[in-house]
């Protein structure tokens, strides 16, 4: 059965690449944005194409106006779009705030926030009711750092995903009329490649800290993703799911 389009930002690996796979297999087209890694990107279309889905990587950095809108032109030659993961995102440099140098802390910004503002806006233009829409759903990959604020890793990385989860809240008020939900995953220590390079025994730390005492996995939040999707959660919307293993 199809169910449209969904756009999975960073699609091509971790947890964008579980959820553009989860997507498909659930029946969506699946248009995967990558920034830099057109290999990674090109074997999740391809994996997708052997169980007979459907599916598109185009090079989209978030954080740029003019990507943005040609990948959401590429995507729209799949069909209706019905689904935007918020998901690309970098920490950035890692360590306290008083060692953070601006260009690390404008990427992180421009990534996670603007880029996330970008999609929903050019989606909320095509799926909202108001704009002549079918409606549809928008998953902002947010953090459970959001939260606890991060002090000591990165506090620019958490307020970033805060910033996410306050448009989750208010977008969602916003167009929940017009057939949109929108809503946030806060995953909490997930293994990817996002923790290559953290100062050693930092991993430990935060694994520590984590109640269930494991590290979760990129297929867990996709399933929490596309349950937020679903119309299983159709009476959801402003909602901030916490993916991790009761993490602190
Ligand atoms: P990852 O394995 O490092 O993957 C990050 C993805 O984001 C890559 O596909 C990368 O594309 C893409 N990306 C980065 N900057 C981009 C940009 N400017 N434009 C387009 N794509 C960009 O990380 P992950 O762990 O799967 O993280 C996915 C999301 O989950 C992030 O938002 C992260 O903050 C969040 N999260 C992760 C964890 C965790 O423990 N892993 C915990 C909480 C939240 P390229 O392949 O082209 O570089």
């Amino acid at each position: 059965m199809s169910r449209g389009v969904a756009i999975v930002t960073g699609g091509g690996r971790g947890i964008g690449a579980a959820t553009a796979r989860l997507a498909a297999a659930r029946g969506y087209a699946v248009a995967i944005f990558y920034r830099s890694g057109k290999a990674a990107a090109d074997g999740v279309v391809a994996a997708i194409e052997r169980a007979d889905g459907r599916a598109i990587a185009v090079q989209v950095d978030v954080g740029r106006e003019d990507d943005v809108l040609r990948g959401l032109r590429a995507a729209d030659a799949l069909g209706p779009l019905t689904l935007l993961v918020n998901n690309a995102g970098i920490v950035g440099p890692i360590g306290r705030l008083d060692t953070l140098d601006a260009a690390g802390l404008y990427d992180v910004l421009r990534t996670n926030v603007a880029g996330a503002f970008l999609c929903a806006r050019e989606a909320v233009k095509r799926m909202s009711t108001a704009h002549g829409g079918q409606g549809g759903s928008i998953v902002n990959v947010s953090s459970g750092a959001a939260e606890n604020g991060s002090p000591g890793v990165y506090v620019h990385y958490a307020a970033s995903k805060a910033a996410l989860d306050a448009m989750t809240i208010g977008l969602a008020r916003e167009v929940a009329r017009e057939g949109i939900r929108v809503n946030a995953v806060r995953p909490g220590l997930i293994d990817t490649d996002i923790h290559v390079g953290r100062p050693p025994g930092q991993l430990d730390t935060l694994l520590a800290q984590t109640p269930m005492g494991r590290i979760g996995t990129p297929d867990e939040i996709a399933a929490a993703i596309l349950w937020l999707a679903s119309d299983e959660a159709g009476f959801v919307t402003a909602a901030l799911l916490d993916a991790r293993g009761g993490k602190y």
